[in-house]
């Protein structure tokens, strides 16, 4: 079928989640001379918070900093629902007259990159129908997981179950659990967030873990923020309290960086006030890792331990030996009778949107490229890669990268120069694996990621304070090679 052509444009996003309806915000009023528009492949404004629709789907980061830096969050629980962040999206699309740039229904699948023309071809289906657009910049923001499918690992006998087995990413609507015995595979934040809000309703719900996660209690309501919006204008009170949680992040992240067995104490002591003396959470609540090797798990108000103390929740750390027809039969030889089965066993990690990419008629490997101030790709000109921090909010750094795209876009239109390529000379640094986290998703995704490099720029700041510095007021010709005169200028000057 021969491709339909679509129209040019000078960027394109795709994604309209969290961070393409950020990025097209910063566009519209940092560049405001540059055509765009957003690609998505959905039906819907949000992504992850369109998509997941499990029972008590919420953050677990707080909404001051998984909010963006221009709209403040309003809403007394900083620990928000999905579908309160799914409408906070929404309304900034809409106040900001956004949603006329999206096209929704396109998955885009290639872009070919060529320097002649100084622009992007990208590829694309809508309702299977092949479409080509053209861009000067791409800017993904496309997530970093495969949409359409979860990660499920097989389990022996799961055809033998008798009741219904569902994951997370595709909860059925018409789930009824009530009065049903539920497990909930897994010791994620998706277990941790799915067990107390099925326990309200369900029979009895058993989170059944491998091995224990890190679990935090923290207040749903951030007290020192309604004060602040009280006494202050918003914006005032929301950028106080935005740079009070990154400030307090960075400190309990370093100090658990930097003193792990003292924070391991502390946290393992305060699950233990929640649930007791008499609770084993030695097995339980006690991981075999450090803080921050893997992402913790926030709680709202204890809701978890709460669910456990009331007996409508029980952990249960073994290892599945098969599916049986009544439940799951465990490697110790016990049987944990269910209903039904949760299998929060996690994401199939994906960067780009699945999308594959060629610069100049060569294919590019992302997992052979570094990354670039954790945005843009070596050798490959022209676009820009939202991924936000492992240790904080995502759109802390999604912020950042939308407002550097702006900084290189307006740079390069002054210098009268259509291309901007991070430069990597080979062997100029030594490379390390993208992510450091020792989480399954991670691990199982590595071989197919960018790397980072040992030093700057090539290497990937978790670190919000110094990315703002990097970002906002360091060089940007910094391993950044301009190049590919517009020939409108050039005739002109000559
Ligand atoms: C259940 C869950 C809870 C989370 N909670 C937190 C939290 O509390 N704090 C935090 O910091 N992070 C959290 N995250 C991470 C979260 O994904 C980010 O915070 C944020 O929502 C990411 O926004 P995004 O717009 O970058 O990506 P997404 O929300 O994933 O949106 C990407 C969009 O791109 C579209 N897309 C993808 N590929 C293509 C393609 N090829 N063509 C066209 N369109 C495409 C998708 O349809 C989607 O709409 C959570 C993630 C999950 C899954």
């Amino acid at each position: 079928m021969p491709e339909q052509t679509h129209a040019h444009f000078d960027v394109v996003i795709v994604g309209a989640g969290l961070s393409g309806i950020g990025a097209a915000y910063y566009l519209k009023t940092r560049c405001p001379d540059r055509s765009f528009a957003i690609l998505e492949s959905r039906d819907a404004i949000g992504g992850t918070w369109d998509l997941f629709r499990y029972p008590g789907i919420r953050s677990d980061s707080d909404m001051h900093t998984l909010g963006y830096a221009f709209k403040p969050w309003t809403a007394a629980k900083a620990i928000a629902d999905g579908p309160s962040i799914r409408e906070y999206v929404r309304e900034t699309a809409c106040e900001n007259d956004l949603e006329r740039h999206i096209q929704f229904g396109i998955r885009v699948l290639r872009a070919e990159w060529s320097s002649e023309d100084a622009a992007w071809t990208l590829h694309a289906t809508k309702d299977g129908v092949p479409v080509t657009f053209t861009c000067n910049f791409l800017s993904l923001c496309s997530g970093y997981y495969n949409y359409a499918q979860g990660y499920s690992p097989e389990f022996a006998g799961a055809a033998d179950f008798a009741g219904a087995i569902v994951h997370p990413q595709h909860w059925p609507e018409a789930l009824d659990y009530s009065g049903k015995r539920v497990v909930v595979i897994g010791s994620g934040a998706t277990a941790v967030t799915l067990v107390p809000e099925m326990a309200k309703a369900a029979a009895h719900v058993t989170m059944l873990q491998r091995s224990p996660t890190y679990v935090v209690s923290r207040p749903a309501q951030d007290p020192i923020a309604n004060w602040l919006r009280a006494k202050l204008p918003a914006k005032t009170a929301y950028r106080l309290t935005r740079w009070k949680n990154v400030g307090f992040g960075m400190f309990f992240y370093r100090l658990a960086r930097r003193k792990p067995a003292r924070v391991k104490d502390r946290i393992i002591g305060m699950v233990r006030e929640h649930l007791g003396p008499d609770y084993d959470v030695a097995t339980h609540f006690t991981p075999r890792y450090n803080p921050w090797d893997q992402r913790l798990c926030l709680v709202p108000d204890a809701d978890l331990f709460d669910a456990i103390r009331a007996g409508g929740a029980s952990v249960v750390t073994d290892t599945i030996d098969r599916f049986v027809p009544e439940g799951i039969r465990l490697a110790s030889g016990e049987t944990l009778p269910a209903d039904i089965i949760v299998t929060a066993t996690g994401l199939d990690m994906q960067l780009a949107g699945g999308m594959t990419f060629a610069v100049d008629g060569v294919a590019i490997d992302l997992a052979q490229t570094l990354q670039y101030k954790g945005m843009m790709l070596s050798n490959v000109p022209n676009l820009a890669l939202t991924f936000g921090y492992t240790n904080a909010s995502w759109t802390l750094k999604a912020d950042l990268t939308a407002q550097y795209v702006c900084r290189l876009l307006n740079v390069m239109k002054k210098r009268g120069l259509r291309q901007a390529t991070p430069r990597l000379r080979p062997g100029e640094v030594e490379a390390e694996p993208f992510l450091s986290f020792s989480s399954g998703y991670v691990q199982r995704a590595l071989a197919h990621l960018p790397k980072q490099g040992v030093r700057k720029p090539w290497r990937l700041n978790q670190n919000y304070a110094l990315d703002v510095m990097a970002l906002r007021l360091g060089s940007i010709d910094d391993s950044m090679e301009f190049s590919n005169p517009d020939p409108e200028r050039r005739r002109k000057a000559a």
